[in-house]
């Protein structure tokens, strides 16, 4: 997204670019697989928050055919009883209200309404590079906030958790601040043939040839770039837009000014299944989970708020696991099979598995203390943007690759 985003910018203002990837396809990390069935798997569950401030700035919304899950959702208690938030980020006096506070206590949900009070005084933009709100992690700012140790458990840790895919909420508080705001003020949508349809809007406004695939980089010399081939490609300037491990094997020493990227990456662990009835009843609802030492941390049916997403009369069901669970692929569906009957029902044996995706590099870790921002620019010639030089999200893949557009254009 990094690198088709800065390519754009720049083929917009009349230069000529040529975009490298080593993958059989665009998109990075933002990609769809279509199954012979005709699902459609993104490389994990992933949505674009609609508000975006960059995403807004370039993509044709229209064109995506974006569907929106519902603010809100269904959440496993430990007690293992499941209570529903609608709009608790919009509305939290009411969403919290019908409880008899299996969530949070009073003083909890006026904390959350102060909070949506103060992340609208800011800008987007102003909220991720507050400098006072990095210097402490996600956990640290909530039970400073005074948030009890039952919401941070039962909501927080879920529901942001699965944002990060750091259920320890050790993400930096700016980037929290960042993303409730998003979920406060848009929505939370796919579209409706698949994640992938994001990157492949900006790789056909390119003129035909100017993106190569299967064409890996194996260093960087100067203006001189060399594939994995042999083959030698001068232009007047290069733009590192791979992901923070990647660049770091490509980076020439002699021009690491910037802090070199961290190369601890969230994990995530997607689990399919086709089901022949929604258990979301349509509801487009997110399902959560609170239960201590689950695998299933949050189950999702995409197909319900897109129905692109699974063929005619069935269910695309999205089974998260965050982090490293150390069990083989046939353990894990195991317990995870188990996990799901007890929460929704032994309907569940009758749900196909289709597909585990194992993603060991998802998000790079962006612990509190971080810079905001790394140096974009690298050498004269040589410039770096992705996630991994802001933080761990779209919009900063974005933003980073029209930041450095712009320094090319000056
Ligand atoms: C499971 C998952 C869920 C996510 N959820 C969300 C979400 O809900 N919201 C959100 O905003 N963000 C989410 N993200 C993060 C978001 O996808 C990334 O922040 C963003 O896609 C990063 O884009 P990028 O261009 O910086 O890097 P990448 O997507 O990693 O792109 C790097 C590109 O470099 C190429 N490359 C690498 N090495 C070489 C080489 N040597 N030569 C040539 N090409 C090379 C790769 O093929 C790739 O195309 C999620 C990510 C994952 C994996």
């Amino acid at each position: 997204m990094a690198g088709l985003t800065c390519a754009n910018y720049l083929h917009r203002a009349g230069k000529s670019v040529l975009v490298l990837d080593a993958a059989d396809a665009v998109g990075g990390r933002v990609r769809t697989d279509i199954t012979p069935e005709g699902f459609r798997l993104d490389r994990g569950f992933q949505i674009l928050l609609t508000r975006y401030p960059e995403v807004q700035r370039l993509m044709d919304y229209g064109a995506l055919d974006l569907r929106a899950f519902e603010s809100g959702a269904v959440i496993q208690l430990p007690t293992g009883r499941e209570t529903t938030l609608i709009n608790p980020l919009r509305q939290p006096l009411a969403a919290f209200e019908a409880l008899t506070s299996p969530i949070g206590s009073l003083p909890d949900k006026l904390r959350i309404a102060n909070l949506v009070r103060h992340v609208s005084k800011y800008t987007a933009g102003q909220l991720i590079s507050r400098n006072s709100s990095n210097q402490e992690d996600t956990l640290t700012y909530l039970r400073r906030k005074g948030f009890s140790e039952r919401i941070i458990d039962t909501f927080f840790r879920p529901f942001f958790g699965g944002v990060y895919l750091d259920r320890q909420l050790r993400t930096a508080a700016n980037f929290f601040e960042f993303v409730f705001q998003q979920f406060v003020v848009g929505d939370a949508a796919v579209p409706n043939l698949g994640i992938q349809a994001i990157p492949e809007q900006l790789a056909a406004r390119l003129p035909t040839g100017s993106v190569r695939l299967n064409s890996p980089v194996s260093a960087i010399d100067g203006t001189r770039v060399r594939l994995w081939t042999d083959e030698v490609l001068e232009a007047a300037a290069v733009v590192i837009a791979t992901d923070g491990t990647a660049a770091q094997q490509l980076l020439p020493t002699q021009t690491l000014s910037a802090p070199t990227p961290t190369s601890e990456w969230r994990k995530t662990t997607c689990t399919y299944f086709a089901a022949p009835h929604s258990p979301g009843h349509g509801d487009k609802l997110l399902r959560l989970n609170a239960m201590p030492g689950a695998l299933a941390h949050n189950v999702v049916f995409p197909s319900d708020a897109a129905p692109g997403y699974a063929p005619a009369g069935q269910t695309l069901v999205s089974v998260n696991t965050h982090g490293a669970h150390g069990l083989t692929e046939e353990d894990l569906l195991n317990r995870l099979r188990a996990e799901l009957a007890a929460w929704f029902g032994p309907a569940t044996a009758q749900w196909q598995h289709l597909r585990t995706y194992e993603i060991t590099h998802a998000l790079p870790a962006y612990p509190a203390g971080q810079p905001y921002r790394q140096s974009l620019r690298l050498a004269d010639t040589l410039y770096q943007c992705g996630d991994y030089t802001a933080y761990p999200s779209l919009n900063a893949a974005m933003a980073t690759g029209r930041e450095v557009a712009e320094m090319l254009l000056v």
